[in-house]
């Protein structure tokens, strides 16, 4: 009896679901016989802008030095990072990409045995770095597509090690109230990690942005992780970063590769923090793009879920049919029956035009449907 390649595998790591992305545009260009400038990418939350000048003008500069193995402290980064985001240089770690740092908080903290807490409709990484540990995933039933907070909160039991929370939360974009949050917090025993994912701060109001940070003086269990790769415009560099106490930093840093943030990714990243006129830019048409295509939505009388990323999430019969006639129009979306919402798609905020582009082929088919 021959054994399968796959049975080698412990059966946690069998049980992984893969990871879906957006499908790459030259994917589509060839499966559809398009050209690439024919077709519209609204599928992975990228910055529609592209990268920001100055990020851009320090890549070509560190080019020069790509011979040389990375600063594997990312000196220049912590520097920048920490007088930002007044932390100390030692509270940080850096990853390549956000997703590498949830990875790290799961490989530092959790183990076969443990649990960790997240939500139905969650970003999906959680459950990946937590199953590829070994460890238990318990999901929480949402509540109108949200985190349920005290649902959470009375999961937690003696094997709890971990609590992931996105916010805002990806797909949905639904956004926790910070008293809510805080008071959450305070509740959540000082074993157990948060982890805070806020990959989309950047897009939120000032006024409705969490303190974060500031709770990272008291709470020593908090994990706060953010990225470069939505509003900085930096997706494929891959680059992110964590913010904690500094004993969780350095556990964390020590399951870390040497390495693992490249140096374009370290130049560019220093020069996007101080590049405020391109994240002004970004988050100013992320909201004039957010009001065109949910008016768009509405016209067509299709429902969607508020949204407070760069990015919505509508509902429509035959989700798959309609995901696979837009890609035939050279319209890119993302289906997210996976993240058990086989009624909803999920559209990034583009350029004007690609909104537009987008609407006009949605309402296209739609038409024909009827
Ligand atoms: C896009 C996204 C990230 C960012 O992932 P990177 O690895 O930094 O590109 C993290 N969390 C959520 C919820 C996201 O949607």
């Amino acid at each position: 009896m021959v054994t399968r390649l796959c049975d080698l595998a412990p059966s946690y790591i069998r049980s992984i679901a893969p990871y879906q992305p957006g499908k790459p545009i030259a994917e589509l260009a060839r499966e559809m016989g398009l050209e690439v400038n024919q077709i519209v990418k609204l599928a992975s939350n990228e910055n529609p802008l592209g990268v920001g000048p100055k990020a851009y003008a320090a890549m070509r500069d560190a080019l020069e030095d790509i011979a040389r193995y990375p600063d594997g402290n990312s000196f220049a980064l912590r520097d920048a990072v920490s007088t930002r985001f007044s932390v100390k240089p030692d509270q940080l770690v850096f990853g390549n990409g956000s997703n590498d740092i949830l990875e790290l908080a799961a490989r530092a903290y959790l183990a076969p045995g443990a649990e960790a807490i997240y939500s139905q409709h969650a970003f999906a990484v959680y459950a990946l770095v937590t199953q590829a540990v070994g460890a238990k995933g318990v999901v929480i039933a949402a509540k109108d597509f949200g985190h349920d907070l005290p649902a959470m909160l009375a999961a937690i039991n003696q094997r709890t090690r971990m609590l992931f929370i996105a916010n805002p939360n990806n797909p949905t974009g639904t956004l926790l109230g910070k008293d809510d949050l805080l008071s959450f917090l305070r509740q959540v025993p000082k074993q157990v990690l948060v982890v805070l994912d806020e990959a989309y701060d950047e897009y939120l109001p000032d006024t409705l942005k969490s303190e974060s940070v500031d709770w990272l003086a008291e709470f020593d269990n908090l994990i706060i992780s953010r990225t470069f790769s939505k509003a900085y415009g930096l997706a494929g560099l891959r680059i992110g970063f964590g913010m904690a106490h500094a004993e969780v930093a350095d556990i964390m840093n020590r399951v870390r590769q040497p390495f693992n943030v490249n140096s374009v990714a370290q130049a560019a990243a220093v020069a996007a923090l101080h590049d405020e006129d391109f994240l002004v830019r970004s988050y100013a048409l992320n909201q004039a793009g957010m009001l065109q295509i949910t008016q768009g939505l509405t016209k067509l009388g299709l429902e969607f879920i508020p949204s407070y990323g760069n990015f919505v999430s509508f509902r429509i019969g035959n989700a798959t049919g309609i995901y696979r006639r837009l890609l035939e129009h050279g319209v890119i979306v993302r289906p997210i029956a996976n993240y058990e919402m086989p009624d909803y798609l999920r559209v990034s905020i583009g350029l004007f035009a690609e909104n537009a582009r987008f609407l006009e082929v949605l309402e296209k088919i739609v038409e024909e449907a009827k």
